[in-house]
């Protein structure tokens, strides 16, 4: 089965979110671990996580993946910020072990001005600091546009930050099908060779999730603007390809497309019809 959910809100909890996900027929769901734009975590209901587990287990809803804040930089030039990212993203994996065995995704960051090989170093020691040896969150990095200086435009980006993490076997990538064709990674017309070079450079056992995502700018425009699946530049047969493809069966999919929840109910059938 296509395991296959959309971004929801968190802000009435977790069982709300898998009622939610139930709604729209999805398996798995993603949510912002706090406010996008940082600040403090909401208090964890231990009678609503109770239930969730519960839930979450009989209608088979899993992984779950939490987003981090997209404001937090690991590897800004400012030290105060880079503190503020690695508590914050701290604090949320200490948080996610209430429900153990999930996924945790961020971008990795901007090094801007500092160059490249500082911000690959700022974010690794970011993550060997937070990084425990017995969590159960699997922490991924997410595959970015390569706006202005922003770190993970390109697979090799993201394999030097994995080669410096002590504990890999907590780390993944989410690959999001937006932001790679934005980076220029032609997954509409070579989605054979681009994942033949995501394995050859990361390897495909680290790919975790996908962001299932139209585009709304042309390949390699480096801008990042979600589109809803088939109203972009990837289009809605590319889209179809993705969720087929061998190698990326059983992973989880994501969407982040700009929708309510009746347009992310339509798109997941849409995805469920054309899943052989
Ligand atoms: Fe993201
Ligand atoms: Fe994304
Ligand atoms: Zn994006």
């Amino acid at each position: 089965m296509l395991r296959i959910g959309c971004h929801l809100s968190s802000s009435k909890g977790y069982c709300s979110m898998a009622k939610n996900a139930m709604l729209i027929n999805a398996n798995t769901f993603q949510y912002f671990s706090r406010n996008p734009r940082g600040g403090n975590a909401k208090e964890i209901n231990p009678k609503d996580v109770e239930q969730f587990l519960s839930i979450a287990k009989e209608q088979d809803i899993t992984p779950f993946l939490a987003h981090a804040p997209y404001t937090l930089n690991a590897c800004s030039a400012d030290p105060k910020l880079r503190e503020f990212a690695k508590n914050t993203m701290a604090d949320d994996l200490q948080r996610l072990e209430c429900t153990p065995g999930n996924l945790y995704n961020f971008h990795p960051g901007s090094h801007v001005k500092q160059g490249i090989d500082i911000g690959i170093d700022l974010i690794a020691r970011m993550l060997n600091d937070i990084l425990k040896p017995e969590q159960t969150t699997t922490v991924l990095l997410e595959t970015m546009a390569g706006k202005g200086s922003e770190i993970g435009g390109s697979f090799e980006d993201l394999k030097r930050i994995l080669d410096k993490i002590e504990l890999s076997g907590h780390m993944g990538v989410c690959l999001d099908t937006c932001h790679v064709w934005d980076a220029g990674y032609d997954i509409a017309n070579h989605l054979d060779e681009v994942l033949t070079e995501f394995d050859t450079v990361i390897g495909l056992k680290r790919l975790k999730a996908i962001h299932l995502n139209d585009s709304l700018n042309p390949l390699g425009a480096h801008k990042d603007r979600h589109a809803r699946l088939g109203e972009g530049h990837i289009g809605l047969d590319s889209l179809k390809r993705i969720i087929n493809h061998p190698a990326l069966r059983g992973l989880p999919f994501y969407l982040e497309t700009p929708n309510e929840l009746d347009g992310y109910a339509r798109e997941i059938k849409m995805m469920r019809e054309a899943y052989k």
